[in-house]
């Protein structure tokens, strides 16, 4: 048998394209149907990031995302389950912000038109979504969720306000997102070398739910550098806290360490650039010029850099020494890392070669 195909037939989608967009919209034929009893095996739900509506209308990143779920979301339905692909706007935050200080202009002139064009985009695109369940976070009846979420956190003891140390923009007056730090430590928008500020911040205890996190992790077959900062942020609840008085100095400091069982093989500790008792340990020494400009130079790196393999360790003695609680008589020196955060237990951690970063940094300093 032989198919005859007609050399006058031409495929030219920009003939029908827009009339069965029209037609589509105006028969609803992708509203999620909810007119049967939904059973674990009819549902699918279907969903993309979605975007936040800035000026300049969507991106091909967007186009290659949206067709990914576009297609599951038809696959789905030609098996006859119940999809519910819905789209919506991510349309508050520094986008948004950014995008009307450049415009100078109130977000809420940009916004809606923003909004607008991207959906006008999408129904160019084809991209089948139930429209009648669209969102924006910049909504009085969405928010008002978002609002009522923090609450119960905070009922239940799982937000709490603290000073930490955050990223901010001495030109623009402004803390910025981790996001919004280059590489080489200045800001996306305005160019200026950023610094560290400590400022009051609303945190989610989610160390409460560390263990869990933790563990499950383990399921997941993710890359190494993407897992340890997963880690990081997820933060250790177990650990001891130890009390170090500091050689010839009326204070001490407290160190944290995850690894209690290796207390007795410490030689070493480090702590965190942004540490308020570096002050003491080095004022008016010959140590105290260049640990200030260590200081100073680690303050623009990106938190998220330190936890990258990548990441060159480096540090600077302070010229103290710690006195060895678990080994009397031994003094172990206090040196300051680029790579000890913060907000990690105390921000002073006992160190030794059997972690692989404090080894590399031992390693690299003996
Ligand atoms: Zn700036």
């Amino acid at each position: 048998m032989t198919i005859h195909m007609d050399d006058d037939i031409k495929y030219n989608p920009s003939e029908f394209e827009s009339k069965m967009a029209e037609l589509w919209e105006k028969e609803n034929v992708y509203r999620t149907n909810d007119q049967r009893p939904t059973t674990n095996d009819n549902k699918v739900y279907c969903l993309s990031m979605f975007p936040y509506p800035s000026g300049a209308g969507l991106h091909v990143g967007h186009v290659r995302i949206y067709t990914g779920t576009d297609v599951l979301a038809r696959y789905f339905r030609m098996q006859g389950k119940d999809v519910l692909h819905p789209m919506g706007w991510d349309a508050f935050g520094l986008p948004a912000e950014n995008a009307a200080i450049k415009a100078k202009k109130n977000p809420m002139d940009m916004v809606p038109g923003n909004i607008a064009n991207f959906k006008r985009q999408m129904h160019m695109l084809g991209l089948s979504y139930d429209w009648e369940k669209e969102i924006a976070t910049t909504d009085p009846s969405y928010y008002k969720w978002t609002q009522w979420l923090f609450i119960q956190f905070f009922k239940k003891g799982l937000l709490y306000k603290k000073n930490t140390p955050i990223h901010f923009c001495p030109k623009c007056k402004t803390g910025l997102a981790e996001e919004e730090v280059l590489a080489n430590g200045t800001h996306e928008r305005c160019g200026s070398v950023i610094t560290k500020k400590i400022l009051p911040q609303w945190i989610f205890r989610i160390t409460t739910y560390a263990e869990r996190l933790l563990e499950d992790l383990k399921l997941l077959d993710w890359p190494k550098g993407i897992l340890e900062m997963q880690r990081n942020w997820i933060g250790k609840k177990e650990g001891v806290i130890i009390k170090h008085t500091v050689k010839d100095l009326n204070i001490s400091i407290e160190t944290f360490s995850a690894y209690p069982a290796w207390l007795f093989a410490d030689t070493f500790i480090v702590i965190a650039p942004e540490h308020p008792l570096i002050k003491e340990l080095v004022k008016n020494t010959q140590y105290e010029k260049d640990t200030n400009a260590f200081i100073e130079e680690t303050k623009k790196i990106p938190a998220q850099q330190k936890t990258e393999d990548t990441f060159e360790k480096k540090g600077v003695f302070t010229g103290r020494y710690a006195m060895d609680p678990f080994n009397p008589g031994r003094e172990m020196p206090i040196w300051i890392a680029n790579f000890a955060l913060m907000d990690f237990g105390t921000g002073v951690i006992r160190c030794s070669a059997h972690d692989v970063r404090d080894f590399e940094f031992a390693t690299k300093y003996k």
